[in-house]
């Protein structure tokens, strides 16, 4: 314990010291794109948590990680949370295709992807969803033909996530279309900076466009960008996929959505203090339900995690998916529940704090973790098959 306890005052003594003020509250995070300028703080932040492996606390040293233990790791989060630091780096890099070539890549890949992974030179996306291949994902057609050193991809994704500024893409491709559709998918890797690779975004009502259609016409993926055996990609992709939930469901350990403390301090703030509690009972019972749900979570994924040797369970992570993902959805709408009128500013609106405009926008982006990585259905779906054994 002693040791522990050691490492949270060295930690918290480190961060205060190095994390400074631009890289501290609501604002930028590296994904790694090459193509997205840092603000000055914020690249040094990054750099200064990559000299530490803290962009990626648990991957081992020699592939640019920290080393820590998810305990550690733990630490490492609140005390980052109690300072307001943001994550160093975030993106779909460290959190489904790092993870994934640390299990199934070659050592050579490994040396080549991850270490640039860790030190968020790269940013990813994931080639997936196709406009017929969505929840049943195995039905894609996206085909890749082997050519000798390399295999020619051509076909369309659609809802690529960060592809407009994406470096690399992991992509599920089929390469034997006459096999059963799971046992003819392979997983690769390929640059997204190739004549052979479009992306046209996909303009959301908000006018925003924070995904693509992805086009692929003849473009090249490196016969050593192959991950695991041809035709054996679907396992590959499942595990990814789980990477990717646990992610979304907090299994990771990086704090996710609106913290209890913050919900009380809102409630404080706007629906007024009594006796040091939130003053109207039906709102502090609200708050108080949520926040020990989410106690109770905390405390499962913990569990989870211990038990697991990779510190990502296997199916089980659907479990984590789909409460976590409610729980990211219920705190935000609690939250703007307390703010009231408040907490419905839009961007264009005048007199609403920056608080009060991110609750908004957390709380109508929240709407779409219960559809990415697969949706709620899908998680059932699993959890009753793989987790349950039930018939289908
Ligand atoms: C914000 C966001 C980001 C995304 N980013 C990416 C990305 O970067 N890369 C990528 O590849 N994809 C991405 N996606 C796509 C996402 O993975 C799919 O939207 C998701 O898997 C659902 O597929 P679909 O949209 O084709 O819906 P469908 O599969 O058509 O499903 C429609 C509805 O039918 C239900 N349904 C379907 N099959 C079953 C079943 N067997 N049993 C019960 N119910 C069922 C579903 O639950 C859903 O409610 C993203 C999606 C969102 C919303």
């Amino acid at each position: 314990m002693a040791e522990i306890d050691d490492f949270r005052s060295e930690v918290a003594g480190w961060l205060k010291e190095n994390c400074p003020d631009g890289a501290r509250g609501p604002g930028q995070i590296s994904n790694g794109s090459s193509k997205i300028t840092l603000e000055p703080d914020v690249a040094l932040w990054l750099e200064r948590c990559v000299e530490r492996g803290f962009t990626v606390p648990t991957w081992p040293k020699e592939y640019g990680g920290g080393g820590l233990s998810p305990q550690y790791a733990k630490v490492l989060y609140e005390e980052m949370g109690t300072i307001s630091a943001r994550v160093p780096l975030t993106g779909m890099g460290i959190s489904m295709i790092g993870p994934t070539l640390l299990e199934y890549g070659t050592d050579e890949q490994k040396a080549r992807h991850v270490p640039k992974i860790a030190r968020g030179e790269m940013q990813w996306c994931q080639g997936y969803s196709e406009p017929n291949a969505g929840s049943d994902l195995a039905s894609l057609s996206t085909r890749a033909e082997d050519k000798g050193d390399h295999f020619l991809i051509n076909g369309q994704k659609i809802w690529t996530s960060g592809a407009a500024t994406a470096d690399w893409m992991f992509i599920l491709v089929r390469t034997d279309p006459d096999a059963p559709k799971h046992d003819g998918i392979s997983f690769m890797l390929l640059t997204m900076d190739q004549p052979g690779v479009t992306t046209r975004p996909i303009r959301l009502i908000s006018g925003s466009s924070p995904f693509c259609e992805t086009f692929f016409d003849n473009a090249v993926a490196k016969k050593e960008d192959l991950v695991s055996e041809l035709n054996k990609g679907w396992t590959v992709g499942k595990r990814l996929l789980q990477f990717e939930r646990s992610g979304i469901g907090g299994l990771s350990g990086a704090a996710r959505g609106t913290s209890g403390q913050t919900l009380i301090r809102v409630a404080k703030d706007y629906v007024g203090e009594q006796d040091s509690k939130i003053a109207d009972s039906g709102l502090r019972r609200k708050v108080l339900n949520l926040n020990m749900n989410r106690a109770a979570f905390q405390i499962t994924a913990q569990r989870a995690n211990e038990e697991n040797k990779s510190g990502t369970p296997g199916a089980a992570t659907s479990i984590f998916k789909l409460f976590g993902a409610a729980l990211q959805q219920d705190s935000a709408e609690l939250k703007r529940e307390l703010m009231g009128f408040r907490g419905l500013g839009a961007h264009e609106e005048v007199g609403f704090t920056e608080e009060e405009l991110l609750a908004t926008e957390e709380w109508l982006h929240l709407r779409t973790t219960t559809i990415y990585g697969g949706s709620n259905e899908i998680q059932a779906n699993i959890i009753a098959k793989r987790v349950l054994g039930l018939p289908e």
